[in-house]
């Protein structure tokens, strides 16, 4: 039996059955056998946008010094990335940064990582620029401005389900029998206001998904970026509150069962951007979006960097363009993708949103 699975049963055995939230946590950042822990996923096991190509870190770089230009050039900005995986999307990002030297002067790097094995990779990636890594928002210096981005982090935090019963909602739980782990509802129901007034009378059976841990960081994030700044998250997931199991479990680009291998498979769940937003706006944040991924980009004009790339690269035109229209075609990546922007101030310019919330 997988190391951690072990250790799990035991704990469960010992303590009785874990939440949803609890099981994620440990799956993916056990110390010793989490998913993220030792080992660089990404390519692996799923690909992200970044992976995919150069034009999608290209873009976001653009969209920051823009953000940067609109509040007159501040003299020293962080920029701070969580989860940012293989560094790809931070050197990209750099990289288009380079046409205003005076934006990469002003620069200062951290990178919210829990890894040690991508902390590692992350050092090779961005060996070129003085980066430092951070274990959260909190750890951030404090500058004359703060721009942070994170792509495909927020679907990789812990939520809590609650599971709609005879006698009211009660928290989704997961327990032993035998060998296995198996799902099952806490026997108590929880306390009313835990599920909102919109789904609180939903049929038996449904399920409600919830994500503190997550609405906790946006509100961080967005009391950063009320100073002077921009954040942006980009993950897939749904614009309107919903009800629905949304955990899954994805190993070698296919989908896997969630709990039979915790540590071997990554564990998401859909972000629930209206929460998000929600929770930034509480916070005196300006939330623009959610913007489709597609949308967003080519208002900061995606098309035209590749048309200028392919002429650069004549031998990938075709790779190019495949790219292109993974990243920004409604049916690929282009609409369940999902880019909402906190900002500082919706009046000084929001490059690539074509409304706020
Ligand atoms: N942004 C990258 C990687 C996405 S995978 C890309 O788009 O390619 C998720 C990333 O978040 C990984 O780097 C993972 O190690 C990191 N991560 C997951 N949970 C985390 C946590 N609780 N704190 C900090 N980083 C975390």
């Amino acid at each position: 039996m997988n190391a951690l699975k072990d250790k799990l049963l035991r704990l469960i055995r010992a303590h009785g059955p874990i939440s949803v939230a609890q099981y994620m946590q440990i799956a993916l950042t056990d110390p010793e056998n989490g998913y993220y822990m030792r080992r660089d996923p990404l390519g692996r096991d799923f690909i992200t946008a970044p992976e995919v190509s150069q034009l999608f870190g290209e873009m976001i770089g653009l969209f920051f010094l823009q953000v940067w230009e609109d509040r007159r050039r501040p003299r020293k900005v962080q920029l701070a990335e969580l989860g940012p995986g293989r560094g790809t999307l931070m050197a990209d990002m750099l990289r288009a940064a380079k046409i205003r030297p005076a934006f990469l002067e002003a620069l200062s790097i951290s990178l919210i990582e829990t890894s040690p094995a991508l902390r590692a990779v992350q050092a090779k990636t961005l060996s070129d620029f003085p980066v430092a890594w951070r274990s959260g928002v909190h750890e951030v210096p404090e500058e004359s401005a703060f721009f942070l981005v994170a792509n495909e982090f927020f679907d990789a935090l812990p939520v809590h389900q609650f599971v709609r019963g005879e006698r009211g909602w009660h928290e989704r739980m997961i327990g032993a029998e035998g060998d296995a782990l198996v799902f099952r509802a806490a026997l108590d129901p929880v306390p009313g206001h835990f599920v909102p007034l919109s789904v609180r009378d939903a049929p038996e059976g449904s399920i409600y998904e919830t994500s503190p841990s997550s609405q906790a960081i946006v509100q961080e994030i967005a009391r950063r970026v009320g100073d002077n700044g921009a954040a942006l998250i980009i993950d897939y997931g749904h614009v309107e509150p919903g009800l629905g199991d949304t955990l899954q479990a994805v190993k070698a680009n296919a989908y896997a069962d969630v709990l039979a291998e915790p540590g071997e498979a990554d564990l998401t769940c859909h972000v629930d951007f209206a929460a998000l937003g929600k929770a930034a706006s509480e916070a005196q944040g300006h939330v623009f979006g959610p913007e489709p991924q597609g949308a967003f980009l080519e208002a900061l004009g995606i098309k035209l960097r590749a048309e200028r790339l392919k002429k650069t690269s004549r031998d990938q035109a075709r790779d190019i363009d495949a790219a292109l229209d993974r990243l920004t075609n409604p049916r690929q990546m282009g609409m369940l993708f999902k880019v909402l922007g906190i900002f500082d101030d919706g009046s000084r310019g929001v490059p690539g949103f074509s409304c706020g919330s």
